[in-house]
């Protein structure tokens, strides 16, 4: 599997990280964990053609998660895709896949295009085939594995949100998606080959965050993340989702500063959160950034 990480922010719209996405390619084939904003782009700035994805799985509904789906969507009808792109997301995702494209959102781009005979051919492009995900194995080809876990991010009356494990020629990858640290990912990412997992807040930020009752209930801190890494044996490790806290950019800094002091923020907090990671975790570790390759 080779592992390009597209997008590596937390919800903030930073110049120097994506929103989250994911692509894993297996073979001449590539699948597709989250979609946030600039996902699409950076597929093709990373050499990964956009038709080659067999399937796009939705960790969670949050638009930091999946904003890019109608670029995807409609360039992949404009590229000359054929079928209907596989779209695997909890609960929700069929109502707003269903809000997209004909009669939705772009249902006037859409008609616009279709005007034009070289549209009209392959308008199934338009229609994604809408999975459900539920814990348990979800997906398997003749390349991949997927396995789906319950995490906790939002309220799950609102959205469930998974974590998902892939398994390709003997070897693991674990995305954890967003989520408060889980005993739970323990067990599911054990003896994991990468474990790719949020680290959104730093310690200082989610003290400040705590302090001056903003949640702090939603997310992993680096500590945390260290000992579920520990625990659960992991050869290697990325902490992503990255909540812009190494920003050096003034405008996303004066967003973050709700969430930290902002005179703490800047990229030497990456040292501190590896410190923090390193407390329990002793293996292979990397702070995720765009565009990232990592083959296991
Ligand atoms: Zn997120
Ligand atoms: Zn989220």
């Amino acid at each position: 599997m080779k592992i390009t990480l597209l997008g590596t922010g937390a919800a903030l719209i930073d110049p120097d990280r994506a929103h989250t996405s994911i692509a894993v390619q297996i073979a001449e084939k590539t699948y597709l964990l989250d979609i946030g904003t600039g996902a699409t782009r950076h597929m093709i700035g990373a050499n990964i053609d956009p038709l080659s994805v067999e399937a796009l799985f939705l960790t969670h509904l949050h638009f930091d998660h999946i904003a890019d789906l109608p670029v995807f969507v409609i360039g992949s009808w404009m590229s000359g895709k054929t079928g209907s792109p596989i779209i695997y997301g909890p609960e929700g995702t069929e109502a707003m896949v269903a809000h997209l494209f004909e009669g939705g959102a772009f249902d006037v781009d859409i008609r616009a295009r279709a005007k034009y005979k070289q549209r009209q051919g392959n308008l199934e492009v338009l229609k994604p085939d809408v999975r459900p995900i539920s814990p348990g194995t979800i997906f398997e080809d003749d390349r991949v594995k997927v396995t789906a876990m319950s995490v906790d991010h939002i309220p799950p009356d609102i959205c469930e949100c998974y974590g998902l494990k892939l398994e390709s020629d003997g070897k693991t990858v674990v995305f954890s998606s967003d989520t408060k640290a889980l005993p739970e990912m323990v067990e599911f990412a054990q003896n994991a080959d990468l474990l790719i997992h949020e680290a959104t807040f730093p310690e200082a930020a989610i003290e400040y965050r705590a302090k001056n009752g903003i949640g702090t209930f939603s997310h992993t801190s680096p500590r945390e993340l260290g000992r579920i890494a520990r625990d659960a044996g992991v050869k290697s490790l990325i902490a992503t989702h990255i909540g812009h806290w190494d920003s050096t950019n003034p405008i996303v800094r004066k967003l973050a500063a709700q969430h930290m002091p902002v005179e703490i923020m800047g990229p030497q907090l990456i040292d501190q959160v590896i410190t923090d990671i390193r407390e329990a975790y002793t293996g292979p570790l990397q702070i995720a950034r765009d565009l990232l390759t990592i083959s296991v």
